[in-house]
């Protein structure tokens, strides 16, 4: 399979027409076409320097001379390829978002994205991470809907010790953002949960040790998130990333994967298509490598909005992917395979306590609308190892697992959890609510969202205290889908709103009914449905006290 192992430069040679001349360098800038010339400035930076090398001009240069002297093509481009964003400057309003130009809303801080791969920790990492975040980071944390771990407010002159005391502990921010492969969801409970299909964590660790930070990855068209897991209940989402491996067992009887192309959110939305192949899980490296490959060197880099694996999959179809990734990438056909078994209202979040395998426990709890802090983890990471346990995972919903608890442990956790105002048998709201970074900190927010998100699940608490329903509610600040509007029972997306009073204020443009697996679908967005920012705990009490006097038995919100 050559063209997962060739250098990323080595593209054929430029296409001509049929009389020899060469062929205007446009279309959609396929480098397997032999379109090589960048045609936007972002593949102009990347053309001109690979991303993966602004770790040492950071070590060397940046963070001895400070943020002035960094280049802003590294700024606001390759610190990306190690997981910094200057944070948007403080005061700017949202409806300043489109109309300033970048520079103007940066701040000299970063955002610092810490990928955790398979969202597994042990309790000295989790403690690191508390740790940098109160040295570091104003002691702001944020776990996120990807198991990531965002830190705020870090300076360019701490981020080379930052990144010691991670790589101390075998973390680190490499590509956990950028054109990149970003980090590798995985199931919080693999290796432990009962019902488990297949234990996806030696394949996570095998791409993460073979491809992560290589220079075959580090110029995509765009971003490119993995998910990979044997979990039964489908916790990583295979229908909304761009590959994913999802647990199945195969024709033999054996464990394996069937394999997901092409699912996405944003402006777009888009559910990955099946190929329809079985994948042994040893070979789970080498075919993610392949598609991640297919996407490097056919992805459309003409226009970014166009750059992600989604839209050549929508253009080919599965039928075409998969013969390209067989014939022209492995090299050797795959078996047709089983599809995932989808069950009717299983919950994918792993909140809770529940048996492991082993005869232990595991216990799910709920921060609210993942925001903690770095004070906050230190304690989760006592709480741990206090009770026993040395593993920690972060969840695909902004939430955390502590593993291998003794049944004579349970109640005792459960209580210095919930001290903590971290919930084990949390409200539906608290349960699952999410919000993205909002406009705190991000540059594109147009709106509020932790602080509104977490304001409405207390709203909520009070005027529905025992709602029945498994109700998602997901907030974004701006049209991106960082928390996964669409496919939310009631999705909020940041827009500013025209109030009574004639006044362009904060709001949100409501979706209604999406979902995943069995319900699978994007949320409805009725014309003229859209709330101010301060009518929305009304606006959703009202939707949810309406649903509730009208539903028939056993009917889900999403229908
Ligand atoms: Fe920022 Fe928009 Fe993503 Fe929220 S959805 S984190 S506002 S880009």
């Amino acid at each position: 399979m050559p063209p997962t192992s060739a250098p990323a430069g080595s593209a054929p040679a430029a296409p001509t027409d049929r009389v020899g001349k060469p062929r205007p360098r446009r279309g959609e800038g396929q480098w397997a076409l032999g379109y090589r010339e960048p045609l936007n400035k972002n593949e102009e930076n990347k053309k001109n320097d690979d991303g993966l090398n602004v770790r040492q001009r950071i070590i060397d240069i940046y963070s001895k001379a400070g943020f002035d002297s960094i280049d802003p093509a590294d700024l606001r481009g390759r610190f990306r390829w190690f997981g910094l964003y200057t944070q948007r400057a403080p005061g700017i309003d949202g409806g300043k978002t489109a109309v300033l130009e970048p520079e103007e809303l940066d701040d000299r801080y970063f955002m610092l994205r810490i990928r955790i791969d398979g969202g597994q920790l042990s309790a000295a990492q989790l403690r690191t991470v508390a740790e940098i975040s109160t040295a570091y980071g104003r002691d702001t944390a944020d776990i996120t809907d990807r198991q990531n771990v965002q830190l705020h407010w870090v300076r360019i002159e701490d981020v080379p010790t930052i990144w010691e005391k991670l790589e101390a502990v075998g973390l680190s921010t490499t590509e956990a953002c950028g054109d990149t492969p970003r980090v590798i969801l995985g199931c919080p409970l693999a290796g432990i949960a009962d019902d488990e299909i297949v234990d996806a964590t030696d394949q996570i660790h095998q791409i993460y040790d073979d491809h992560i930070g290589s220079p075959l990855f580090s110029n995509l068209p765009r971003k490119f998130k993995s998910s990979i897991s044997g979990c039964s209940s489908y916790c990583t989402n295979h229908e909304i990333n761009d590959v994913a491996f999802a647990g199945v067992v195969g024709p033999d009887g054996t464990p394996g994967f069937d394999l997901f192309v092409g699912g996405g959110l944003s402006t777009n939305p888009m559910f990955a298509k099946r190929l329809g192949t079985f994948v042994r899980p040893e070979q789970v490296s080498e075919v993610w490598a392949a598609v991640c490959s297919i996407f490097r060197d056919y992805g459309y880099r003409r226009l970014r909005h166009r750059a992600r694996i989604k839209f050549l999959i929508k253009d080919w179809g599965a039928e075409k992917f998969r013969e390209v990734l067989e014939k022209e990438y492995l090299g050797y056909a795959l078996p047709d395979g089983p599809e995932p078994e989808l069950q009717q209202g299983m919950r994918r979040d792993h909140v809770g306590v529940r048996r492991q395998r082993d005869g232990r426990n595991y216990v799910g709890f709920a921060p609210k609308v993942g925001r903690v802090s770095g004070t906050k983890l230190a304690r989760v990471a006592d709480i741990a190892e206090a009770h026993g346990s040395d593993r920690i995972r972060t969840t695909a919903d902004q939430k955390l697992v502590i593993l291998d608890i003794e049944d004579d442990q349970v109640d005792s956790i459960v209580a210095a959890l919930e001290a903590e105002d971290l919930e084990v048998r949390p409200s539906v709201f608290r349960r699952q609510t999410m919000a993205c970074t909002g406009i705190e900190f991000c540059k594109l927010a147009i709106v509020e969202t932790k602080g509104r998100g977490a304001s409405l699940v207390e709203e909520l608490e009070r005027r529905l205290p025992d709602f029945p329903e498994p109700i998602t509610i997901n907030l974004n600040g701006c049209p991106n889908s960082c928390a996964r509007i669409q496919v939310a029972d009631i999705g909020l997306k940041g827009q500013l709103v025209t109030n009574a009073d004639g006044e362009q204020v904060e709001g949100y443009q409501v979706h209604l009914g999406g979902g995943l697996g069995l319900t699978a679908g994007f949320g409805r967005k009725v014309r003229g449905l859209k709330t101010t920012a301060e009518d929305l705990p009304d606006y959703v009490e009202r939707v949810l006290r309406r649903f509730l006097e009208t539903k028939e038995d056993g009917e889900a919100f999403a229908t």
